[in-house]
């Protein structure tokens, strides 16, 4: 079973689905969102982030954020930050950070370990929680808001199938 507020779950049997995915969603984004992305070390958190920006076009590396806490990327006039809160020992370091100037209308935000930063990260269009499954991973995603709802909106994920648990949210 899955929790009451899941809007959409998709199996993502190899990486390769799950870096579909991130592909596919990489086309749906919109300035102002705020994507958490939600599960254990391995999961398949920043994998599922690298294949959404180089799908956005950047060619260089995507590192994991961990040791920097934020990756910027300026693509076209979108301003992407990854983030990775997984080092926080407080929710606070986030404001002592001055990251709450980066959720901006112009900005995506994509959060990994946004439970770290809990209280002070602001809320989320979409939430991605990646779990390991008997085979690859399970994602739920859960929208929000009518902007998290648009990335969810007919997404096409090859490799992947994909259900819709609950209505969309109104
Ligand atoms: P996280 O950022 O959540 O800690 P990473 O993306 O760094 O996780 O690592 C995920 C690992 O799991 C990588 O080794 C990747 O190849 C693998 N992986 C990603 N998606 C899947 C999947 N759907 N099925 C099996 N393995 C996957
Ligand atoms: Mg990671």
């Amino acid at each position: 079973m899955h929790s009451p507020d899941v809007t959409a779950v998709f199996n993502l049997p190899d990486e390769s689905a799950t870096e579909a995915f991130g592909a596919a969603l990489a086309e749906r984004l919109s300035p102002g969102l705020v994507i958490y992305l939600e599960g254990d070390l391995g999961a398949g958190k920043t994998t599922l982030s690298r294949a959404l920006i180089r799908a956005l076009g950047h060619t260089g590396p995507v590192k994991s954020p961990t040791y920097a806490l934020v990756e910027v990327y300026v693509i076209s006039s979108l301003y992407l930050y990854h983030f990775d809160f997984y080092r926080f020992e407080s929710p606070e370091e986030f404001l002592d950070a001055g990251f709450d100037e980066y959720f901006n209308d112009a900005s995506v935000c994509l959060v990994e370990w946004p439970e770290r930063a809990q209280g002070c990260v602001p809320s989320p269009d979409l939430q991605l929680r990646l779990h390991h499954a008997r085979v690859g991973r399970l994602l739920e995603a859960v929208a929000n808001s009518p902007k998290g709802q648009a990335c969810l909106n007919a997404l096409p994920v090859p490799g992947a199938d994909s259900s819709c648990v609950t209505p969309a949210p109104r």
